[in-house]
């Protein structure tokens, strides 16, 4: 009989971002009773915790949104085309109401374990504040930037000001009026942080690791009649979003750099360079990212426009990265990042001339000179893709640990199942396809649905990958990164993040395979009859 304090249920999805809420809802159609577990008290996943002034899409809103609902896409106006974190936090709101999401999500419940039972054929799982459920299937949405890394200085804890991790920020704010305030790392988050924070701090200073190449996101409001005309268009957007390679609205240049005279060539980028959002780096040249020369020529192009935007010529080049060609890092998007050093309120820190040494009481000390603040704010990035999975103690058969089996680097079946883990799926999980996220997320979630309706009808117990789907599914994905310029240099795209132990190494993270390849092997698998999968495996003797 059920123990009442160990309530169990079919499924239960671990996270309320933009997979769990879509993933409940879809779960659901199958008829079983499932819970969403969410450490935070809100919906949005990462536009829940990332309340850091100027955090805002990368992706067009309107090629961001959920598609799936032909009501709610009427329903729902964007009003930028780089909507900011409280807007779209409330579109997740909107979405959690309308599909009456919050009846099924317990908020404030963090997991802490998930250990398979052979038995039992059940996921046993444990919260933080000791509670305990079963389910028969359990569904990872846990992010792939959901778990905030600090830097891994001396000192942390001495600072007596005010001070947050752009991924942790306080629901009621931080106010940076007439303040000194230290930003402490340069990446997506802390560039949008940056150029917000530089226009009220009486005085910035930025702590910059290595600078990345930033192009302009060129944001703007959308009027009523261009929503009304985005909202005709939606079938077009999201036909085209299933077309491009990283599922965005940007499609690469199908002409190879050397390939168009110098005049045309640099027309082409400074069309890019004034265009909006990610084509400078989606929709640019075939060769861009594969072709040394091709990179060389692009990142000497973007190094111009910052030594053009930055009077201060010292600080230009400290602004320019040396260490890594244009897009072969996540290019953060900026709208007068670059000015702000023109500012005399902001000053800029390259760490790899004076590194800081230790945070103090009263601020930080390099290896030049101590500084004080009032406000530190930390943009130190995340434990990305999985770091979130490092968090939970998951074990599946024989009691193995997750982080065991990926200790050499992730292997999955498709970016969903790993073989050993029953009746575990992950919804944007490592080696999945990514790119314009939710587009990535509903393809993953509906198959996720399509693999347990197809279980429960059939009455098997258990699904789990073979061993040799996961294989040729790792050599698929090791075969595509091959030839990759962005394998050359460390980033959470390599796996690489300093401040955590044990990622010193490059591995392959991520599938870079195009989006409309990894559905058609997804797609495969279903018609195929699922032989990629095991059925019902009995427990080892
Ligand atoms: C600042 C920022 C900007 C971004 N901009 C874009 C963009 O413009 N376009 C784009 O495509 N993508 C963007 N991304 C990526 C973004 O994460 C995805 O678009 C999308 O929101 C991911 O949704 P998710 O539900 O998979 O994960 P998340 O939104 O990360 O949600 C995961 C949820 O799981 C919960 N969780 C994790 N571990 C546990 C646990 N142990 N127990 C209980 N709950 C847990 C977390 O609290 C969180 O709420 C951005 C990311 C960041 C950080």
């Amino acid at each position: 009989m059920n123990d009442v304090s160990k309530p169990v249920f079919d499924a239960i999805i671990i996270g309320a971002g933009m997979s769990g809420m879509y993933q409940l809802h879809r779960l659901r159609e199958l008829g079983l009773r499932v819970l969403v577990l969410e450490a935070g008290t809100g919906v949005g996943g990462t536009w829940y915790w990332n309340r850091y002034p100027g955090a805002r899409f990368d992706s067009e809103s309107w090629s961001y949104g959920y598609s799936f609902s032909e009501e709610l896409l009427r329903e729902w106006d964007w009003s930028e085309h780089f909507a900011g974190q409280p807007e779209i936090e409330r579109y997740c709101n909107l979405v959690a109401d309308k599909f009456d999401l919050r009846a099924d999500i317990r908020f404030g419940a963090r997991v802490s374990s998930a250990h398979f039972n052979e038995q039992s054929g059940m996921w046993e799982l444990t919260l933080t504040d000791g509670a305990r459920l079963e389910a028969r299937f359990m569904v990872t949405a846990i992010g792939l930037l959901s778990a905030p890394t600090m830097p891994r200085f001396d000192g942390l804890a001495d600072f007596r000001g005010e001070w947050s991790h752009t991924g942790t920020w306080p629901k009621q704010g931080i106010s940076f009026e007439g303040k000194r305030v230290a930003v402490i790392g340069t990446g997506a988050s802390g560039v949008q942080a940056i150029q917000e924070i530089a226009k009220s701090a009486e005085h910035l200073t930025v702590f910059q690791r290595r600078p990345n190449w930033c192009t302009p996101l060129h944001n703007g409001p959308i009027s009523s009649e261009e929503m009304q005309s985005i909202r005709t268009g939606y079938p077009e957007i999201f036909a085209r979003c299933a077309e491009t390679a990283a599922c965005f609205i940007h499609t690469v240049d199908p002409r190879g750099t050397f390939e168009v005279f110098e005049e045309e060539r640099l027309a082409f980028w400074e069309r890019l360079y004034a265009g909006q959002g990610f084509g400078i780096w989606q929709g640019n040249f075939r060769d861009m990212l594969v072709d040394r020369d091709a990179n060389q020529l692009m990142s000497a192009f973007v190094a111009d426009k910052i030594r053009e935007r930055v009077n201060d010529q010292s600080v230009a080049e400290r602004l320019i990265p040396k260490d890594h060609g244009f897009g072969t890092r996540r290019v953060p998007q900026e709208t007068r990042y670059y000015e702000v050093y023109n500012q005399d309120n902001v000053e800029l820190v390259s760490m790899l001339e004076t590194p800081i040494s230790c945070i103090t009481e009263a601020g930080v000390d390099t290896t030049a000179q101590s500084y004080e603040f009032d406000v530190i704010v930390y943009a130190t990035g995340f434990d990305a893709v999985t770091g979130a999975f490092d968090h939970i103690d998951i074990r599946g058969r024989g009691g193995q640990p997750l982080r065991e089996k990926w200790q050499e680097g992730p292997r999955t079946f498709v970016g969903v199942m790993v073989d050993d883990f029953p009746n575990m799926f992950m919804v944007m999980g490592p080696h999945a396809a990514l790119g314009n996220n939710p587009r990535s997320i509903e393809f993953n979630v509906e198959w996720i649905r399509d693999v347990i309706g197809h279980a429960s009808r059939n009455g098997h117990h258990t699904v789990e990958a073979r061993d040799e789907s996961v294989q040729a599914w790792a050599s698929f994905v090791m075969q595509k990164a091959q030839g990759l310029l962005s394998n050359e240099v460390d980033s959470w795209m390599t796996g690489v993040n300093m401040n955590v132990e044990g990622k010193q190494t490059r591995t392959v993270v991520r599938y870079t395979g195009t989006a409309p390849e990894y559905r058609a092997r997804c797609r495969d698998v279903v018609k195929g009859g699922f032989t990629e999968l095991r059925f019902d495996r009995v427990a080892d003797a």
